[in-house]
């Protein structure tokens, strides 16, 4: 038997996720690199074994409960703990906002989280050894902004789940924290922030810059470590103090 512990990751083909499944890595877990699509992620499994890490790609759609349990029956190391990460945006004015947007939104974030959280609660509870959750919300769980409002229920939503969680599996040893990262720079949104509304609302952090990967590491192994045992149901803002910013 192996002590080395597994993570879950999943979202892991782009951005944070594939961030979270590098950083896992050097920290020496297995890592279960999850997303819907098998070739997104194979190649990030290759690129960590070949800086001497341990990673698998996992197929899961973490909206469908058919794929979540398949994928967790196919597992032949289970995960110890697990970034709920993957997640969608869905922008627009409420006004226009179209049931399919809204209900995508609200699967993927919440509900994607709510499945994958109890087949990993359920498999770490049969272990008997708990294990550590950590939901990716968002600084727009705690507030909002417009132009954003099925995001911002969702992640509202997601850091409740992550309370309500952290309440019932206590008694089991799992811990369940929830990460709520400011603006984060990402391929996916550098462009907009070279725009002039992009450069307004950096203008508005008071520390007046964009949050880099690098930014989440210490607060997400701070959440995953042995030092946090008494750390559950929190949430826990990385975002250069924009939800302090000045009314
Ligand atoms: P991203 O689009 O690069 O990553 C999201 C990932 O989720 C993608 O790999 C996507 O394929 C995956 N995904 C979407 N639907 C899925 C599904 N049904 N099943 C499995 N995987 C699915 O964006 P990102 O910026 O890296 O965001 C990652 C997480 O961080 C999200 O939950 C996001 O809400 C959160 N977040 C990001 C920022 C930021 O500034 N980038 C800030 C706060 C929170």
């Amino acid at each position: 038997m192996t002590s080395q512990k597994t993570a879950l990751v999943t979202g892991a083909s782009s951005g944070l996720g594939a961030h979270f499944g590098r950083l896992l890595a050097g920290q020496g877990y297995h890592v279960l690199l999850a997303a819907r699509r098998l070739d997104k992620v194979a190649d990030l499994a290759s690129q960590i074994a070949l800086t001497g890490g341990s990673a698998e790609p996992l197929k899961m759609d973490v909206t469908n409960a058919a794929s979540v349990d398949a994928a967790f029956e196919a597992m032949i190391r289970p995960p110890d703990v697990v970034i709920n990460n993957a997640g969608v945006a869905g922008d627009g004015a409420a006004m226009d906002m179209t049931e399919e947007v809204f209900d995508m939104v609200i699967d993927t974030n919440l509900k994607g989280v709510f499945l994958v959280s109890q087949a990993a609660a359920r498999s770490m509870k049969a272990r008997g050894q708990g294990g550590a959750i950590v939901n990716i919300a968002s600084i727009l769980g705690l507030r909002v902004a417009g132009g954003v409002s099925a995001y911002t229920a969702s992640k509202a939503g997601l850091v409740q789940l992550t309370k309500a969680h952290a309440l019932e599996w206590a008694r089991y040893g799992i811990r369940v924290n929830a990460l709520c990262p400011g603006y984060i720079e990402t391929p996916l949104n550098r462009e907009f922030f070279e725009t002039e509304a992009g450069k307004a609302l950096i203008r508005r952090i008071p520390q007046r810059r964009l949050g880099q990967l690098a930014d989440l590491d210490a607060p997400l192994l701070m959440l995953l470590s042995k030092g946090a045992a008494y750390v559950t149901g929190c949430a826990l803002p990385v975002d250069g103090g924009h939800l302090v910013s000045s009314l």
